[in-house]
């Protein structure tokens, strides 16, 4: 190798450090919701089925980053998985609203980029978080809505369905018994890949028996979705109107960047915030050399994680 074209090369891995060293540390967190989700009201056949669809989402994902893919391959085919289950209160097994409708709101960050991507209010999309990444691909805009939205996913030849695929009768029973919409069950998920990229990514059917037309914080990018290179990647789930109003997501992000403090105390004093403002739910965070928080202020939030040294760790109970 010639000295000029030795010199060319140093400067681009100087440019690009990133291209030359694979990280030490990758893998993804993910959550599955949070609420009123204790021992006493998980049967054990719910609770391992929850765990083995949790366990299927963090392999996928891991899968994807160990073969070299990036971060936001990794949310957007983990959450995929947790959309198609009908456990969770996204795509499948969305929640109804006060219409008897199911509404879909879902966003993804690059954190290596700081683009993001967002869909709500919508009705016939299947998987709503790869609509969310083709609107920050295919568009110069960061949220498409309603249908609009859906529209917008039929062109770019996304899998449509009729509205009625997304009803399951649990979530049509719970709507009958309106007491219980402070169960949640969003889907959230944070990825490191090997060349240190951030992503983060939220998908929900919302809140039950919300208004039709109302938004959540899950396709509100700072709200319920975050990534920065910078700082870290966040996904929330909780009472959405707290969380666009308290900013959650950004929040951790902005705590770490301006009081220099851990991913850690940031997600922590985050939640606190939210518990002093009445709100409930919880966070998944993650920055660039994979330290990992999962607070939540409620009883329960389906969650876990699965690095580089192979270690899966799933959790459901505050304990
Ligand atoms: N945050 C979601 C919303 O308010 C609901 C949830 O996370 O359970 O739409």
């Amino acid at each position: 190798m010639n000295k000029t074209y030795q010199c060319l090369l140093g400067f681009i891995f100087f440019l690009h450090p990133n291209f030359i060293s694979s990280q030490d540390v990758y893998g993804l967190v993910i959550h599955g919701g949070a609420g009123t989700i204790t021992r006493e009201n998980l049967t054990a056949e719910k609770e391992t089925a929850y765990r083995e669809i949790l366990n299927e989402a963090l392999k996928v994902g891991f899968t994807i980053i160990e073969n070299g893919g990036s971060a936001l391959d990794a949310v957007e085919a983990t959450i995929r998985i947790m959309e198609d289950s009908p456990l969770f209160n996204a795509g499948k097994g969305a929640v109804f609203t006060n219409a008897g409708t199911n509404e879909l709101d879902a966003s993804i960050m690059d954190g290596s980029s700081l683009q993001a991507g967002a869909v709500a209010g919508v009705k016939t999309i299947k998987n709503p978080i790869t609509a969310a990444r083709k609107v920050m691909e295919e568009t110069w805009h960061v949220i498409l809505s309603g249908d609009g939205a859906d529209h917008f996913a039929k062109e770019q030849g996304l899998a449509i369905v009729e509205n009625t695929y997304f009803h399951t009768k649990r979530r049509w029973d719970s709507l009958k018994k309106v007491k219980e919409k402070e169960k949640h069950g969003t889907v959230g998920c944070v990825a490191l890949d090997k060349i240190g990229n951030l992503a983060a990514g939220t998908s929900t059917g919302g809140l039950t028996n919300k208004r039709w037309g109302r938004i959540g914080d899950s396709p509100i990018v700072g709200a319920g979705t975050y990534a920065n290179n910078e700082t870290c990647g966040v996904s929330g789930t909780g009472q959405g109107e707290y969380f666009i109003r308290g900013n959650i997501a950004y929040d951790v992000s902005a705590m770490m960047e301006y009081k220099s403090i851990s991913v850690k105390d940031a997600a922590f004093q985050v939640i606190d915030k939210l518990t002093d403002r009445g709100g409930s739910g919880g966070v998944i965070a993650m920055n660039r050399i994979g330290e990992i928080a999962m607070p939540f202020n409620t009883k329960g939030m389906y969650r876990g994680y699965l690095m580089n040294d192979k270690n899966l760790v799933i959790k459901i109970y505050n304990d």
